[in-house]
């Protein structure tokens, strides 16, 4: 597909700007530019084609299926963009005085009551912008629980090898050694190497339940008992919360801090690269170092970002909560766990679970054996998946599982969906055996087919050269 400053003809345009009005004032000299800016230039049909075929190009959860593994691509309701492009929450000024904005104010107390209440926190803050941002937040405030006791010695942070990678950058942005511990066989946190992983020096643990091969950690009262007794304190990483919301709570299962993705679990789309949210919640410990409270209440609070943080993705986390109830946030994590347990289950036959037990809201594939036997590699499934018109599930990840695909269908799918995909995984097992070298050269239908990742991702190239 042409870039839009290719298709550009000189002097082509669609401006309809009426005649000047008012008196033409010169620029002085020293401000003019020196020759015109180089601007594409196209009719109205053309530039309304070339948007139309971009959008063509993209796959969304719009589109069809995108079982992205650790993201949550549901489908979010209208309703809570529709809620949250209301003139009162969109027209606000973050400087406006408190008694000008009292139903903003109260948006982001009733929010914050409402996650509080569904992951067992006391207080959240949601000035950070992202779930990395969030995580950072949580674990600064664990580092300032420790300061402010005198306790210095405190120098190191458990994270298992099955984590998330922001997990381990994070605790390494706030100056922490990071430990990681090996997983046991089935996935869970090891808890003979979790006790020799303990000590004087702990100041938490980070961990996610369940974790990221999509498995609820049985040890998990054990686990956080452990990491007190020792001193520490425990961070829930709650970016995916579908499994659990509504069913169990992170602060009941012995967490002290906790980091939600708002922008995957609750109504706001993740992926699109635009603004998220990461609310941090804590335990009464650590509320005197959250940063400014929900309330923009203009104490002498830290700034983790300015202001109250990206508002319009809370309103739209309220409305969603709202429209849902307290029956329906229950319901979509037991639909989430009962989507990615029926699909495990079709797609058994074709490819084999790294772990076959009950998943939570996600599984992972294990492709090893599969690859032995075809020369077919988890990249080659995933490609192919692209020419059905199905969205990649998350590839190589964990890391813990050598040839991985991690499927997370989310609790918006239907029946026929998750049948049709199981179909599909079923189609490429048979391919592979059959045209192994049609699956290497695959996709065969996708405008980009296998770019040259490293190349793309430390040598990008971003503008556009004439
Ligand atoms: C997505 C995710 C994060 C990071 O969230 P961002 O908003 O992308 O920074 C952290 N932990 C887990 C488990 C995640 O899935």
């Amino acid at each position: 597909m042409k870039l839009i400053f290719e298709k550009s003809v000189q002097g082509r345009s669609s401006a309809y700007l009426p005649p000047c009005d008012v008196e033409c004032a010169d620029l002085p000299e020293s401000l003019r530019r020196e020759s015109a800016p180089r601007l594409p230039e196209l009719s109205e049909t053309d530039v309304s084609r070339h948007y139309t075929e971009l959008n063509h190009n993209v796959h969304g959860v719009n589109c069809g299926f995108y079982p992205l593994g650790s993201c949550t691509m549901k489908y979010n309701p209208r309703i809570d963009e529709e809620i949250a492009a209301l003139p009162g929450f969109t027209g606000i000024h973050p400087l406006a005085p408190a008694h000008a904005v009292k139903g903003c104010r109260e948006v982001l107390d009733t929010a914050r009551r409402y996650l509080c209440e569904i992951t067992g926190m006391d207080d959240m803050t949601f000035q950070p912008a992202a779930g990395a941002h969030g995580e950072f937040t949580g674990v600064l405030l664990i580092k300032q629980y420790h300061d402010a006791r005198g306790d210095k010695k405190r120098t190191k942070i458990i994270v298992p090898d099955s984590a998330h990678g922001t997990n381990p950058a994070t605790a390494a942005m706030c100056g922490y050694q990071v430990v990681n511990i090996a997983s046991a066989p089935n996935g869970c946190v090891d808890l003979e190497a979790l006790k020799a992983a303990l000590g004087e020096d702990t100041a938490g643990l980070m961990l996610t339940n369940p974790n990221t091969v999509g498995i609820f950690d049985e040890n998990i009262l054990e686990i956080t008992r452990l990491v007190h007794e020792a001193g520490g304190l425990c961070y829930y990483d709650g970016a995916n919360l579908n499994a659990v919301m509504g069913v169990v709570r992170p602060g009941d299962m012995g967490f002290d801090c906790i980091h939600l993705n708002l922008h995957k679990t609750f109504a706001t789309p993740h992926g699109g690269g635009g603004p998220g949210a990461g609310a941090v919640g804590c335990k009464e410990t650590l509320k005197p170092y959250l940063p400014a409270s929900a309330l923009m209440d203009g104490g002498e609070h830290v700034q983790v970002r300015s202001f109250a943080g990206n508002f319009l993705v809370v309103v739209k986390a309220l409305a969603y909560l709202l429209t849902l109830g307290r029956e329906g946030v229950p319901e979509a994590a037991q639909n989430a766990v009962l989507n990615a347990n029926y699909l495990m289950e079709k797609i058994k036959p074709a490819f084999r679970p790294a772990f076959d037990r009950l998943c939570m809201h996600e599984f992972v594939l294990d492709l090893g054996e599969f690859k032995k036997e075809t020369g077919v590699s988890a990249l080659d499934v995933a490609k192919s998946l692209i020419d059905y018109g199905m969205h990649p599930p998350t590839m190589y990840f964990p890391l813990i599982v050598h040839e991985a695909l991690m499927l997370e269908p989310t609790e918006t799918e239907s029946k026929e969906t998750l049948d049709w995909a199981a179909d599909v995984f079923r189609q490429l097992s048979e391919l592979a055996r059959k045209d192994p070298e049609f699956m290497h050269a695959a996709p065969h239908n996708a405008q980009i087919g296998r770019p040259d990742e490293v190349r793309a991702a430390r040598s990008p190239v971003l503008r556009y050269t004439f």
